[in-house]
């Protein structure tokens, strides 16, 4: 039986965050009236903050964050129909075409020809198991999990749930705080592939990161020669 590779989906072999940076520059545009892009990012923000614990990650916490922040940044002016169009964004994003990121097919052919691949993602089932299904990449995975947060306990119920000892796992992913330091906390080992943007939640704590030594590569083609 060949080892088990885990594999982050968004960001990793897509490209996620700047689909929300792009409606965050939309809902920027349309707070004006009311306030500057700073204040309002700061009050999306801390909106997606209170509400993750009920939302969940995904794109209809983000839409109710929006909706929420744009009644509170409007004073209650903000009009219908734009309420409206800020879920109309939400419905474009759902079925927006996934961007693979660079060599993303050939460097998991490559993984999979050594390796069990199997896909760790958090967020709202619909949206993930969307992008996965629009990806094209479905096939080329052993498992697939859509997990509601990539901590300590959700990798010890998967691995353990698939059977897969921690020791004999490796996680690829491009966010240190789901990706790299859970799975080194169980005792697997990880490779961090960087991707130039990190939503402000992902950032660890960088008391987290003492004494704490992991592989970084440019790629997610670089991956195979560290294994
Ligand atoms: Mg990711």
């Amino acid at each position: 039986m060949l080892p088990v590779l885990g594999v982050d989906a968004d960001d990793t072999l897509w490209e996620n965050e700047e689909r929300f940076h792009e409606v965050e520059q939309r809902f920027r545009d349309l707070m004006v009236p009311w306030a500057g892009g700073d204040a309002t990012d700061a009050a999306l923000l801390a909106a997606e903050r209170e509400n993750i614990s009920r939302h969940g990650y995904g794109i209809k916490g983000f839409v109710l964050s929006m909706v929420l922040t744009a009644v509170e940044i409007s004073d209650g002016a903000i009009d219908a129909r734009s309420l409206a169009g800020i879920v109309g964004w939400g419905h474009e994003m759902m079925a927006h075409p996934i961007e693979l990121l660079d060599g993303v097919p050939e460097a998991l052919d490559d993984l999979g020809a050594t390796h069990r691949l199997l896909l760790i993602t958090k967020g709202d089932l619909g949206d993930q198991m969307g992008k996965v299904d629009r990806s094209g990449l479905a096939d080329r995975f052993w498992r697939i999990e859509v997990v509601p947060e990539k901590d300590v306990p959700t990798y010890r119920d998967v691995l353990d749930r698939h059977g897969v000892d921690p020791a004999e796992f490796t996680m690829v992913g491009n966010s240190v705080k789901s990706d790299v330091l859970p799975v080194l906390a169980i005792g697997g080992r990880a490779i961090h592939v960087p991707h130039t943007t990190t939503w402000a939640f992902e950032k660890p704590d960088p008391a987290d990161l003492d004494g704490v030594d992991f592989p970084v590569v440019d790629r997610l083609t670089d991956v195979a020669a560290l294994l």
